[in-house]
């Protein structure tokens, strides 16, 4: 049936709608996300602009299902995600989702080839991750070498520039293979020729390996490097401005 077809391609790979969250703030509910709704085609990379304490990291953290929101729901392919229970909820996590950060996060006592494991230990147990070492292994030295850190895999955290620790960190994020990679200010912390190397980065993990990536930032020049810029204001997503791929 063509009408089947037409909604099975138009099923977003992932969708926030109509999402509401308050924080409490002593006696007051401060309110945040007031009916944000947002959804990602597979193989987009998505930018949301906002001012500082707009919400954006709230949205991201509610799609990516780090928090829940109060109203509202979370589709992952179609079906809803954000409520589900806590056990499937971090499986699911942990299998569609990779985070990046504006200060990295990166674990300070490990080298950059173990924190780029880290994710796939966290996943085996230990005897799992014993039988599995050599694989694990192969995908982090593999991730980090599309990075383009092959030649820093020993160093600490603290011995690596924010450029590196940044991509590093988004080693970190793919190395379990994510569907959708979720960027909160990735080059909030970076000089203007650092986070344009990010951002290429970025764009070609989304050109050459699909990757659906939402973006969110309070900077226009490099939220305009997407394919396409929302602006959340006010607790919802504003206008929809289409933009050329970079
Ligand atoms: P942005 O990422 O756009 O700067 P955030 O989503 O971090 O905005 O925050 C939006 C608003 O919600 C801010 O006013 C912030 O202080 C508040 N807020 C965020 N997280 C919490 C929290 N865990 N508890 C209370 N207030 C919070
Ligand atoms: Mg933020």
């Amino acid at each position: 049936m063509i009408e089947s077809e037409t909604l099975k391609v138009g099923t977003p790979l992932i969708s926030a709608d109509a999402i509401s969250k308050a924080y409490d703030k002593g006696q007051l509910k401060v309110p945040v996300l007031r009916g944000a709704g947002l959804s990602a085609q597979r193989g987009e990379f998505i930018s949301v602009i906002g001012q500082s304490g707009s919400g954006k990291s709230t949205l991201l953290h509610v799609m990516g299902l780090l928090d829940s929101p109060d109203a509202g729901e979370v589709l992952l392919d179609g079906n809803r995600i954000d409520n589900l229970a806590p056990a499937a909820r971090d499986q699911l996590r942990n299998h569609v989702f990779g985070f990046i950060f504006q200060f990295y996060h990166l674990l300070p006592e490990l080298s950059l080839l173990e924190n780029v494991m880290a994710p796939l230990m966290i996943r085996h147990s230990l005897l799992g991750f014993w039988k599995n070492r050599r694989e694990i292994r192969e995908a982090a030295l593999q991730i980090t070498e599309q990075v383009g850190l092959s030649h820093r895999l020993r160093h600490r955290p603290s011995e690596l520039s924010g450029g590196e620790m940044q991509r590093g960190a988004i080693a970190r994020a793919l190395v379990a293979r994510p569907e959708i990679l979720l960027a909160d200010e990735p080059t909030g912390n970076l000089d203007a020729e650092t986070g344009a190397g990010i951002m290429e980065l970025l764009q070609r993990l989304n050109r050459d390996q699909k990757l659906t990536i939402i973006m969110v930032t309070h900077d226009e020049s490099i939220a305009a490097q997407a394919h396409r810029t929302v602006r959340l204001k006010e607790g919802r997503i504003q206008g929809v401005a289409w933009e050329d791929a970079a």
